[in-house]
């Protein structure tokens, strides 16, 4: 049976540093941030970000990747939607509509 490497996967999306012991560690693909408090457990085939404190196995890493992915996408094709009335601003309107 072929497995998947939660260390291959993330490091299709992030450069991950081996930190030894199993441990990876690289900048969370979920938030911005400037320091990698990202770590990839290679032994438990688990991740945990410290700074927003995603975390789970290689299915919740591809789940949460492509809700970023959609979510990316669909706040890019509102750029080019103009601002409905009626809705107290453009940021308002966008923030809206990103949560319904
Ligand atoms: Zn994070």
């Amino acid at each position: 049976m072929m497995s998947i490497d939660i260390v291959d996967i993330v490091s299709e999306y992030s450069d991950l540093v081996d930190k030894g012991n199993d441990r990876y560690a690289c900048l969370c693909p979920f938030h911005e941030e400037v320091t990698p408090s990202f770590v990839v457990n290679k032994n438990k085939q688990s991740f945990f970000c410290f700074g927003c404190e995603t975390g789970g196995n290689v299915d919740t890493f591809l789940i949460k990747m492509l809700q970023k992915i959609s979510t990316t996408l669909y706040r890019n094709s509102l750029d080019s939607v103009e601002t409905p009335k009626g809705y107290g601003g453009r940021e308002s309107w966008i923030n809206k509509s990103m949560k319904s």
